[in-house]
Protein backbone atom coordinates (compact mmCIF):
# COMPACT_ATOMS: atom_id res chain seq x y z
CA UNK A 1 0.00 0.00 0.00
CA UNK A 2 1.48 3.69 -0.80
CA UNK A 3 2.15 6.25 2.12
CA UNK A 4 -0.39 8.27 1.17
CA UNK A 5 -3.22 6.06 0.92
CA UNK A 6 -2.03 4.58 4.42
CA UNK A 7 -2.49 7.95 5.73
CA UNK A 8 -5.84 8.65 3.99
CA UNK A 9 -7.43 5.68 6.92
CA UNK A 10 -6.58 8.22 9.60
CA UNK A 11 -10.06 9.65 10.26
CA UNK A 12 -10.95 13.41 10.94
CA UNK A 13 -13.78 13.98 13.33
CA UNK A 14 -14.72 17.08 13.68
CA UNK A 15 -15.77 18.23 17.48
CA UNK A 16 -13.97 16.10 19.29
CA UNK A 17 -13.08 16.57 22.20
CA UNK A 18 -14.45 19.32 22.27
CA UNK A 19 -16.30 22.08 19.70
CA UNK A 20 -14.14 24.18 16.83
CA UNK A 21 -11.18 20.95 17.43
CA UNK A 22 -11.06 18.84 14.09
CA UNK A 23 -10.11 15.24 16.18
CA UNK A 24 -7.87 12.91 13.89
CA UNK A 25 -8.66 9.01 14.84
CA UNK A 26 -5.95 6.97 13.82
CA UNK A 27 -7.62 4.05 14.67
CA UNK A 28 -9.06 3.15 11.40
CA UNK A 29 -5.13 2.84 10.30
CA UNK A 30 -4.40 0.82 13.20
CA UNK A 31 -7.29 -1.82 12.42
CA UNK A 32 -5.51 -1.92 8.80
CA UNK A 33 -3.27 -4.88 8.22
CA UNK A 34 -1.60 -3.31 5.35
CA UNK A 35 -1.56 0.13 6.59
CA UNK A 36 -0.63 -0.13 9.33
CA UNK A 37 2.46 -2.14 7.94
CA UNK A 38 3.12 1.02 5.50
CA UNK A 39 3.26 3.36 8.44
CA UNK A 40 5.10 1.59 10.53
CA UNK A 41 7.58 0.59 8.16
CA UNK A 42 7.89 4.50 7.02
CA UNK A 43 8.01 5.94 10.59
CA UNK A 44 10.54 3.29 11.04
CA UNK A 45 12.71 4.23 8.10
CA UNK A 46 12.79 8.06 10.16
CA UNK A 47 14.64 7.03 12.95
CA UNK A 48 18.55 7.83 12.89
CA UNK A 49 20.92 4.60 12.83
CA UNK A 50 22.99 5.80 15.70
CA UNK A 51 19.45 5.36 17.87
CA UNK A 52 19.91 2.77 20.91
CA UNK A 53 16.90 2.99 22.04
CA UNK A 54 12.84 3.81 21.14
CA UNK A 55 10.75 5.66 24.18
CA UNK A 56 6.51 6.14 23.28
CA UNK A 57 4.32 8.24 24.67
CA UNK A 58 1.03 6.40 26.38
CA UNK A 59 -1.08 4.98 24.51
CA UNK A 60 -1.24 5.16 20.59
CA UNK A 61 2.50 5.23 21.01
CA UNK A 62 3.02 2.24 22.38
CA UNK A 63 1.07 0.71 19.26
CA UNK A 64 3.43 2.29 16.69
CA UNK A 65 7.14 2.32 18.83
CA UNK A 66 6.31 -1.35 19.13
CA UNK A 67 6.29 -2.18 15.42
CA UNK A 68 9.01 0.44 14.78
CA UNK A 69 10.75 -1.19 17.41
CA UNK A 70 10.48 -4.50 15.61
CA UNK A 71 11.78 -3.36 13.05
CA UNK A 72 14.15 -1.66 13.65
CA UNK A 73 15.45 -4.20 15.88
CA UNK A 74 15.31 -1.49 18.97
CA UNK A 75 13.66 -1.63 22.18
CA UNK A 76 10.99 0.24 23.76
CA UNK A 77 10.72 2.44 27.01
CA UNK A 78 7.49 3.47 27.80
CA UNK A 79 6.55 6.38 29.08
CA UNK A 80 3.52 6.28 30.87
CA UNK A 81 0.80 8.38 32.46
CA UNK A 82 0.85 8.71 36.27
CA UNK A 83 0.30 5.96 38.79
CA UNK A 84 0.97 3.03 36.09
CA UNK A 85 4.25 2.16 37.04
CA UNK A 86 5.76 0.55 40.90
CA UNK A 87 9.25 2.38 40.35
CA UNK A 88 9.50 5.95 38.85
CA UNK A 89 13.13 7.56 37.62
CA UNK A 90 11.75 11.37 37.50
CA UNK A 91 8.35 12.82 36.61
CA UNK A 92 7.21 15.87 34.27
CA UNK A 93 4.15 18.01 34.89
CA UNK A 94 2.90 20.03 31.74
CA UNK A 95 0.54 22.34 30.64
CA UNK A 96 -2.86 21.54 28.89
CA UNK A 97 -4.94 23.74 26.80
CA UNK A 98 -7.02 22.92 29.76
CA UNK A 99 -5.34 21.96 32.84
CA UNK A 100 -2.13 20.10 33.18
CA UNK A 101 -0.99 16.78 32.70
CA UNK A 102 1.69 14.32 33.86
CA UNK A 103 4.13 11.74 32.66
CA UNK A 104 6.51 9.42 33.85
CA UNK A 105 9.71 7.18 33.07
CA UNK A 106 10.15 3.55 34.82
CA UNK A 107 13.36 3.59 36.46
CA UNK A 108 16.41 1.72 35.74
CA UNK A 109 15.83 1.52 32.26
CA UNK A 110 17.39 4.17 30.08
CA UNK A 111 20.86 3.87 30.18
CA UNK A 112 22.58 7.67 30.36
CA UNK A 113 24.00 8.43 27.13
CA UNK A 114 21.69 6.01 25.43
CA UNK A 115 20.33 7.51 22.23
CA UNK A 116 16.52 7.81 22.57
CA UNK A 117 13.87 8.77 19.37
CA UNK A 118 11.03 9.27 20.69
CA UNK A 119 7.85 8.09 18.99
CA UNK A 120 3.81 9.31 19.16
CA UNK A 121 0.83 9.41 16.58
CA UNK A 122 0.39 12.82 16.77
CA UNK A 123 2.40 16.09 17.39
CA UNK A 124 0.23 18.91 18.18
CA UNK A 125 1.16 21.81 20.57
CA UNK A 126 4.44 19.78 21.32
CA UNK A 127 3.78 19.75 25.22
CA UNK A 128 3.87 16.32 25.68
CA UNK A 129 6.85 14.88 23.63
CA UNK A 130 8.60 17.52 25.16
CA UNK A 131 7.74 16.21 28.33
CA UNK A 132 8.92 13.00 27.29
CA UNK A 133 12.13 14.71 25.89
CA UNK A 134 12.59 16.41 29.14
CA UNK A 135 12.20 13.13 31.32
CA UNK A 136 14.60 11.55 28.98
CA UNK A 137 16.83 14.06 29.04
CA UNK A 138 16.67 13.98 33.07
CA UNK A 139 17.46 10.52 33.03
CA UNK A 140 21.09 11.68 31.44
CA UNK A 141 19.89 10.32 28.06
CA UNK A 142 20.40 12.15 24.31
CA UNK A 143 17.09 12.50 22.39
CA UNK A 144 18.28 12.51 18.83
CA UNK A 145 14.99 12.78 17.38
CA UNK A 146 11.21 12.82 17.54
CA UNK A 147 9.04 10.68 14.87
CA UNK A 148 5.69 11.20 14.73
CA UNK A 149 2.22 9.58 12.42
CA UNK A 150 1.18 13.42 12.44
CA UNK A 151 2.30 16.94 12.58
CA UNK A 152 -0.71 19.70 13.36
CA UNK A 153 1.61 22.83 11.69
CA UNK A 154 -0.92 25.39 12.92
CA UNK A 155 -0.54 24.14 16.50
CA UNK A 156 3.44 24.96 16.28
CA UNK A 157 4.72 21.89 18.07
CA UNK A 158 7.83 21.73 16.30
CA UNK A 159 8.54 25.39 17.75
CA UNK A 160 8.23 23.89 21.50
CA UNK A 161 10.89 21.21 20.85
CA UNK A 162 13.37 23.65 19.65
CA UNK A 163 16.34 21.68 18.86
CA UNK A 164 15.65 18.70 18.33
CA UNK A 165 14.83 17.08 15.17
CA UNK A 166 11.23 16.28 14.71
CA UNK A 167 10.02 13.53 11.54
CA UNK A 168 6.73 13.27 10.84
CA UNK A 169 5.05 11.53 8.28
CA UNK A 170 2.63 13.89 6.98
CA UNK A 171 2.04 17.81 8.34
CA UNK A 172 -1.37 19.22 8.00
P1 LIG B 1 0.20 17.94 22.29
O1 LIG B 1 0.77 17.70 23.65
O2 LIG B 1 -0.67 19.14 22.22
O3 LIG B 1 1.29 17.96 21.21
O4 LIG B 1 -0.77 16.76 21.96
C1 LIG B 1 -0.26 15.56 21.57
C2 LIG B 1 -0.86 14.43 22.34
O5 LIG B 1 -2.27 14.49 22.33
C3 LIG B 1 -0.43 13.16 21.64
O6 LIG B 1 -0.02 12.20 22.60
C4 LIG B 1 -1.65 12.74 20.89
O7 LIG B 1 -1.92 11.37 21.08
C5 LIG B 1 -2.80 13.57 21.44
N1 LIG B 1 -3.50 14.32 20.37
C6 LIG B 1 -3.58 15.64 20.18
N2 LIG B 1 -4.34 15.94 19.11
C7 LIG B 1 -4.72 14.78 18.60
C8 LIG B 1 -5.53 14.39 17.46
O8 LIG B 1 -6.06 15.20 16.67
N3 LIG B 1 -5.66 13.06 17.27
C9 LIG B 1 -5.12 12.13 18.06
N4 LIG B 1 -4.37 12.45 19.12
C10 LIG B 1 -4.18 13.75 19.39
Amino acid sequence: MELDAALGLIARVPDFPEPGVLFRDLSPLFAHGDGFRTVADALAATVEPDVDLLAAVEARGFVLAAAVGYARGLGVVLVRKPGKLPSVAGRVDYALEYGTASLELPENVVPRDANVAVVDDVLATGGTVNAACQLLEKAGAVVSGVSVVLELAALSGRTVLDGRRVHSLQVV
